[in-house]
């Protein structure tokens, strides 16, 4: 008896001591995109202050030497939420890869765990449609459909917090919360006052509008719950490069500038301390279950952190990392390695190896005169070890609508095409940094308006390498921004010439041709993308627009369908599935094509209200079924939306005639004109000159 008291003593002792991190803790993991741990005024004084997440650290733990395995927003995320690297999950690049159905990554397992479950997401890379929403309650990846012109496919930190303080306030009982901020990511264009107290080191300036925003969300977290039932977690998915090694921003090489990363935990358990050990990304999921009592998955490869967190020790283990941009995009030799022992060997053709207790910055290359064999071995195995023989099949999603949106991000994605099987020295992105410069300097020059030097510079670097599909892509939009619209479908027909089989080019000059009117070449040059890849739903919308536009409305709407089942979620694709429906009901005379419109219409604007040409299709469905005042305050919003978008106005002016209103009638047939100028056809002039006779009768 005296034993079993005993041992219930010791249980309770050990229960309590769960109990400071315990079941009911809640979890709150933010990322900030792009974000060296030298921009945190707790990791280094000398660049900008960050009072809010230092005053975090401060409570909790900071790790000096945490690793992001990739320089890349989605694979890096994936690596964060699955707790395993791409050897496992596939999640390779943007844009171009989709997370696996059946890992157990950590939103799965808090929801298992009776957890409520958010995610607030900034920018389309992490864009539900690539797979990282599963096992969340709510994904709320809200930003615009179509960036404008200039501007990004994002949103600020204020905005982004904002959702996720609105979701929070309503939690009754435990949570997870991810919150991704976009912020820190090139362009660098802080908001006021940062803006102008940082105006030589904008990045930095970015980084301390997020630490200011971040605050109200502390606030909350620390009003609402107290301090000591949140585990909150602060890390980056990757560094910035800022010009070292040749590179300006990320994901061309892998080193520390890119893959070194904060990571600051707190929560009631931690001990404030400042760890030296060498930990990485795929530790956070296995920290986590740890400190919850949550069983850690079989598939997780890290470790717990959990006695870094209590002052303990813990086996290092070596971290494995990749940065594979050059050789998806570029035909470059693939850059794999491995961190051990304080030592970082990068595997490429011409190989290198620093020591980073000496050498953080990688300033000197140790590999010449260095027998790398056991480096090679420890990096096979490792990667043998981690790339599970139930390999997880990813399926690889290019989508060029993707693509294009990941372009205005800075970041352009093609589809895998392996012509070679072996690398040299020619291959090595060291020896192809110059022609990877010339690319970032031409891009450059294109957001300063300086577009004919830029074309000089891409054109130097498709002569030099024809496979670099990333060139031809940049030309075209280059000419496309010059208005030269003859070469923008020149380039995207040369770039398809040279690497027929790529299918980023194929559907790009495919779109191309079918969004100029040419549809015949355009339906078969999107068939043969199809043939490549059939994942992408703009190229079944692209067809499916293009078979409508030749009166095939049968075809024209299994392409839709097939468009909308990739993409139920894209404002564009319901978008036109509404206008299709209208335009087939009045080419057949069938009123209940028209009632079929409304639902896409309606789906459209409830995902994005700022598309005008949808305001102006459910205008016209509502005209055609008798709700005409409501079809005047679409028309009105879709003109309101894109001042200069001229069917509305058309529509308008009709309408106002109707009703007798023939004053604002006139007025918006001499805005139509207006807005037409010269392009107008003769049939145009004749409708509205017939207009305007009725106008003044
Ligand atoms: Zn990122």
């Amino acid at each position: 008896m005296r034993h079993l008291r005993a041992v219930l003593f010791l249980t309770g002792i050990l229960s309590g001591a769960a109990l400071a991190w315990g079941a009911d803790v809640n979890v709150l993991l933010i990322t900030i995109d792009t974000l060296r741990p030298d921009r945190l005024s707790c990791y280094s004084p000398k660049h900008v202050q960050t009072p809010r997440i230092d005053s975090l650290a401060a409570k909790g733990v900071l790790f000096e030497r945490a690793f992001a395995h990739e320089p890349m927003t989605l694979p890096s995320h994936a690596n964060i939420l699955l707790g395993m690297t791409s050897l496992a999950h596939g999640v390779i690049d943007n844009g171009i890869s989709i997370v696996p159905r059946d890992i157990q990554g950590l939103a799965k397992i808090l929801k298992g765990g009776g957890y409520a479950t958010g995610a607030f997401v900034s920018a389309f890379p992490l864009d539900s449609r690539f797979g990282l929403n599963q096992g969340f309650d709510l994904y709320d990846d809200r930003y615009p459909s179509r960036p404008a012109p200039g501007c990004e496919a994002e949103r600020p930190a204020e905005k982004t917090i904002a959702a996720a303080r609105e979701w929070l306030s309503a939690r009754k009982a435990k949570w997870f919360c991810w919150v991704h901020l976009w912020d820190p990511h090139a362009p660098y264009a802080p908001p006021e006052p940062f803006a102008s107290r940082f105006r030589n080191d904008p990045y930095s300036g970015e980084v301390a509008y997020v630490d200011e925003a971040l605050g109200r969300l502390l606030d909350d977290v620390e009003k609402i719950w107290g301090s000591g039932r949140t585990l909150i977690i602060v890390t980056a998915d990757h560094g910035e490069s800022l010009g070292e090694h040749g590179e300006m921003t990320h994901s061309y090489f892998a080193y520390n500038s890119t893959i070194w990363v904060p990571l600051i935990i707190a929560g009631p358990g931690a001990k404030a301390s400042r760890v030296k050990d060498y930990v990485s990304h795929v530790d956070i999921l296995p920290t986590v279950c740890d400190l919850l009592g949550l069983p850690k998955p079989l598939s997780a490869q890290g470790d717990s952190l959990r006695p870094l967190l209590e002052g303990k020790r813990r086996k290092a283990k070596p971290i494995y990392f990749e940065a594979l941009d050059g050789y998806i995009n570029l035909g470059a030799a693939p850059l794999r390695g491995i961190i051990d022992s304080g030592k970082k060997f990068i595997d490429s053709p011409i190989p290198e190896l620093y020591d980073l207790e000496t050498d953080f910055d990688e300033t000197k290359n140790l590999a010449p005169g260095t027998d790398l064999s056991a480096f090679k071995k420890r990096l096979a195995e490792k990667m043998t070890r981690d790339s599970s023989s139930a390999r997880i099949q990813t399926v690889r999603k290019t989508d060029r609508e993707t693509r294009e949106r990941l372009q205005s991000l800075g970041y352009a994605a093609a589809a895998v095409v392996q012509t070679k099987t072996s690398y040299d020295a020619r291959d090595d992105l060291k020896t192809l940094l110059p022609l990877n410069q010339k690319l970032m300097t031409a891009a450059r020059l294109g957001q300063d308006k300086k577009l004919t030097d830029g074309v000089r510079l891409v054109e130097e670097v498709i002569k030099a390498r024809k496979d670099y599909t990333r060139a031809y892509s940049q030309l075209s939009d280059l000419y496309f921004s010059l208005g030269q619209k003859d070469k923008w479908l020149q380039t995207l027909e040369r770039g398809f010439n040279a690497n027929p089989d790529n299918f980023v080019m194929a559907s790009a000059y495919g779109i191309a041709l079918a969004e100029t009117g040419n549809l015949d070449r355009g339906i078969e040059i999107l068939g043969k993308s199809l043939a490549l890849f059939d994942g992408d739903p703009k190229v079944w919308d692209t067809l499916g627009v293009a078979y409508w536009k030749k009166g095939d409305y049968a075809k024209a709407l299994e392409h839709l369908n097939a468009a909308l089942a990739l993409a139920p979620q894209d404002a564009i694709i319901n978008s036109d599935l509404g206008n299709f429906y209208v335009a087939w009901g009045l080419a057949t005379r069938a009123p209940e094509h028209i009632q079929k419109s409304l639902p896409y219409f309606q789906k459209a604007i409830a995902i994005d209200p700022s598309l005008a040409s949808t305001h102006n299709g459910l205008g016209g469905a509502l005209k055609i079924i008798g709700e005409s005042d409501a079809a005047v305050a679409n028309w009105e919003k879709a003109a309101q939306l894109d001042p200069n978008y001229d069917l509305p106005v058309y529509n308008l002016a009709v309408a106002y005639l109707e009703k007798g209103d023939k004053a604002r009638a006139l007025a918006y047939c001499r805005k139509y004109l207006s807005l037409k100028g010269k392009n107008i056809t003769a049939e145009e002039q004749t409708d509205i000159d017939l207009l305007i006779r009725q106008c003044k009768k």
